[in-house]
């Protein structure tokens, strides 16, 4: 994948045979370390190109190099949202404005994605990295023609479906809840096969303890989780496959609220050992999810298993700071919400030698922010200026491309989440606390 470090680059740098042109110095930062939950003030950091190349208390720059005072301002490495659907090109600008340089786009119209990405690559559209499953496996067509999907009903059709997608590079193959059973399973060990990773949503009728041991990567959603965890599985889960088919909302809601009627600790401590043991990670994507649910979400973390924040849909890259929020006010600290939506996602990507924290060698995608967010996660909104491949923008530039992208296309598009279970579908992404509001 692109995550690889270029050591030439370091090299090219100690010797000061490049061209400054491309430099950037940060000063006077204090870098938070997400993995030990630590700020180290007074730090320096150099970056060439789309690297970071060194950090230390002093860096002495060549001349050309454009800096950046960042006294009393904090450095974390650029976030992530693991879970969103990317319908429209708008709407791709308003991820780097809110610090979010990638996302992992969980099914959407794979040749538009692709041509987005490259635009990005070419430095023609200002966007996150990407990583896309293309359109996500299910048992019935969409009703969304901004979510398209491929409809599998088969282990015959799910094999020759990951072939065609493994054959178009997807990154990862995604998966809604009316993927058949049998379906299921062939897909996944057709996957496991090519060391290719199948995530999303479990399909209703597989249980999370099944997708577990079946090796798929992550969870998406808490729908299956909370059925795992119920003392009435069965019952409950025959009554949510019909509710699915009937797209029935208000019964998929009985389900929800009866399965949290009926939670047992012996059944979910068992389901997220085995969640830690197999390294499936959870996308709670509790924006989306009844609030109940919060303590589902600090059972999981105590137990071990990895959380990755996913804001599935609302506003494009505003809204995975909600999702934020809504981790540590289901108990996780910053530290580990933070984590949720830097680090975690460079392991689960097996980049984390090149993203997910601030050090030398990795890729320079960064957000400066006002205000310190290990004191306080809401403080990860305050953001003075963000790095995304080595190029630095302030807040106005960052608002800038967000204009320019929006609006001449503002009654053209939407943004998309999962249907029809897990949201409300569409909504704004320029409404009255859209990216535009907070510009200072
Ligand atoms: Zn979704």
């Amino acid at each position: 994948m692109k995550w690889a470090v270029h050591a030439c680059l370091l090299i090219c740098v100690h010797s000061r045979s490049f061209a400054a042109d491309n430099d950037l110095l940060i000063r006077n930062a204090t870098i938070i370390d997400v993995a030990t939950a630590r700020g180290t003030p007074q730090r320096s950091i150099l970056i060439h190109n789309s690297q970071i190349v060194a950090i230390g208390p002093s860096i002495q720059a060549p001349k050309a190099t454009r800096i950046i005072d960042a006294g009393g301002k904090f450095v974390i490495p650029g976030l992530w949202d693991m879970h969103v659907h990317l319908t429209a090109r708008n709407q791709l600008p308003a991820y780097p404005l809110h610090g979010v340089t990638g996302v992992r786009d969980m099914g959407s119209d794979y040749d538009r994605v692709n041509l987005w990405r490259g635009e990005i690559e070419k430095g023609s559209l200002t966007g996150p990295h990407i990583e896309t499953c293309g359109p996500a496996l299910d048992g019935v067509p969409s009703g969304d023609p901004k979510l398209p999907v491929r409809v599998v009903r088969t282990p015959e059709e799910a094999r020759t479906v990951f072939n065609q997608l493994d054959d178009e590079s997807v990154d990862f193959i995604g998966i809604l809840p009316q993927l058949p059973r049998d379906a299921y399973f062939a897909l996944i060990e057709r996957a496991r096969k090519y060391y290719s990773a199948v995530a999303g949503d479990v399909p209703a009728t597989v249980s999370a303890l099944e997708a577990v041991e079946a090796r798929q990567k992550s969870i998406d959603h808490m729908s299956a989780i909370l059925l795992a965890c119920s003392t009435e599985e069965k019952r409950l889960r025959q009554a949510y496959v019909q509710a699915l088919e009937r797209g029935d909302r208000e019964a998929l809601d009985d389900v929800e609220t009866a399965a949290i009627e009926t939670l047992n600790a012996q059944k979910s401590e068992t389901l997220f050992q085995r969640m830690a043991l197999f390294e499936t990670r959870s996308v709670p994507a509790l924006a989306e999810s009844h609030e109940k649910l919060a303590t589902l979400v600090l059972e999981m973390q105590r137990a071990g298993v990895i959380i990755l924040a996913g804001s599935d849909g609302g506003k494009p890259g505003e809204s995975l700071h909600q999702e934020l929020e809504l981790l540590v006010a289901a108990g996780l600290t910053p530290a580990q919400a933070l984590r949720s939506a830097t680090l975690e996602p460079a392991k689960y990507l097996n980049a984390a030698g090149s993203i997910g924290t601030v050090e030398e060698g990795k890729a320079a995608d960064l957000v400066i922010l006002d205000a310190d967010p290990l004191a306080d996660i809401r403080n990860t909104r305050k953001i003075a200026g963000v790095v995304l491949a080595g190029k630095y923008s302030n807040r106005r530039s960052l608002t800038l491309a967000v204009r320019k992208e929006v609006l001449p296309n503002r009654d053209r598009e939407g943004v998309g989440a999962c249907a029809p279970s897990e949201s409300a579908g569409t909504s704004s992404m320029i409404g009255t606390n859209g990216p535009f509001d907070p510009v200072q």
